[in-house]
């Protein structure tokens, strides 16, 4: 009889934040697999939840997830936490996930606290489209290049930072986003010295700069997207594109328009080129 892998979120700093579920959950499986066994041990005193606990981290987990799945198929539920937040999102249990998978164990979510969600609920910057971007490389050169990447993109942007690493991936944000960029800067989240601010990237670099102690705890910093093609809805660039086809080529169309309009030449060429086909048909 196979039983379930439960994928639990435990708190990122108040400790209150824990579903009813979630500790009915921990109390009620064979097996917790934790990432520091001994942080989690805290968190156990707290709820007064005595399941036994079993080291499951970045560095044994390839090892661990034999003895995992088999005790699974025996029957017993395991629950999968990690040091903070939901276990998957820059912390480790993706391999344990995707075996269980592969053995058709049941994988069951039980959500709660995500840092990256709930940054991005309380620093007051578009949350319709996102991209998680986790964290950025810690060489700067390697960082740059990822920051180039995403210099166009128009979706929120979020990432997590080491509090050591901070000043300088701002610094590298301002160079290859813009001084105007609006940034989220979202740190200690739900504890005592909880920073929440929106700013631009200028005045956050200052803001770090100016004041030691914004470069300590825990912190995400979510960036806005890409302005440039914001304004840009699909039907006022179709109307700019059928009269820019009346006289020039596709390829010349799609580069004016995104000349105009700062939407990318691929996007602007492949709606010109749908357009073109639509009108002919
Ligand atoms: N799994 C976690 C989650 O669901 O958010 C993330 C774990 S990742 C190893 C740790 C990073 O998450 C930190 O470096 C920081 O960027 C972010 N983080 C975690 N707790 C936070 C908090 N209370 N306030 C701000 N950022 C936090």
């Amino acid at each position: 009889m196979s039983a379930q892998l439960f994928v639990v979120a435990t708190p990122i700093g108040h400790l209150d934040d824990m579903t009813f579920r979630a500790i009915e959950i921990l109390k009620s499986v064979a097996l917790v697999a934790a990432e520091d066994t001994r942080q989690s041990a805290q968190l156990f005193k707290y709820y007064n939840i005595a399941t036994p606990l079993t080291a499951c981290h970045d560095h044994n987990e390839s090892n661990k997830i034999d003895q995992l799945i088999q005790r699974l198929k025996s029957g017993e539920n395991i629950a999968l936490i990690s040091d903070a937040g939901t276990p998957l999102i820059s912390d480790p249990g993706f391999k344990l996930v995707r075996a269980a998978q592969e053995n058709q164990i049941r994988v069951v979510p039980v959500p709660g606290a995500c840092a990256a969600i709930a940054a991005l609920s309380a620093v007051g910057l578009p949350s319709d489209r996102f991209s998680f971007e986790g964290f950025l490389p810690s060489k700067s050169s390697q960082r740059l290049l990822q920051l180039e990447k995403l210099k166009d993109e128009t979706q929120t942007l979020i990432f997590y930072e080491a509090p050591h690493r901070i000043l300088d991936c701002v610094t590298d944000m301002m160079h290859i986003f813009g001084e105007d960029r609006p940034v989220g800067f979202a740190r200690e989240i739900t504890k005592t010295f909880e920073t929440i601010k929106k700013m631009t990237l200028k005045e956050l670099v200052s803001f770090i700069q100016n004041d030691h102690h914004q470069q300590k705890g825990e912190i995400v910093l979510i960036v806005g997207g890409n302005p440039v093609n914001k304004d840009v809805d699909q039907d006022q660039l179709d109307q700019l594109l059928l009269r820019l086809l009346q006289d020039l080529s596709v390829k010349a169309a799609s580069q004016l328009a995104a000349d105009l309009t700062g939407i990318k030449k691929k996007i602007a060429y492949q709606r010109a080129l749908e357009l073109t086909q639509n009108q002919e048909s």
